[in-house]
């Protein structure tokens, strides 16, 4: 199962363009308080571990795992033929770090499956997806 390409391209602010732009040099930028060290997803202008306000965009590794998934079979938008997967991956970076995403490349889903990330280009968005 596999999204169509034409998503509908995010709305890409000052706090979310390391994110959405990332995938143009391969890398799945997210959110780093640079006191703490603590991963915040989404952006945020505070850190809500030590209340640090030095937060800037940090590459990961893009590898992370299923923590939880369905499978959509109506097609809500348009863009993506169902059915496709929702996700949400948690990345190794931190426990409880996990991104909303769709998996893609892959026939079965399991919770706890390794996946590494991949982009989908939609505008001038980079959109971070998965696959094993
Ligand atoms: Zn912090």
């Amino acid at each position: 199962m596999s999204p169509m390409t034409g998503r509908t391209p995010p709305a890409i602010t000052e706090r979310t363009a390391a994110f959405w732009t990332g995938g143009a040099t391969g890398e799945l930028r997210v959110t780093r308080c640079q006191t703490c060290g603590w991963w915040l997803h989404p952006p945020l202008p505070v850190c809500r571990r030590c209340r640090g306000r030095d937060i800037r965009p940090e590459a990961t590794s893009g590898r992370g795992t299923v923590w939880s998934y369905t499978v959509n079979r109506y097609p809500w938008s348009g863009a993506m033929e169902p059915p496709y997967v929702i996700a949400q991956v948690e990345l190794e970076e931190q426990p409880g770090l996990r991104l909303l995403t769709s998996l893609v490349d892959c026939d079965q889903v399991t919770i706890g499956m390794p996946v590494t990330v991949r982009f989908e280009r939609a505008g001038e968005a980079w959109i971070p997806v998965f696959g094993p």
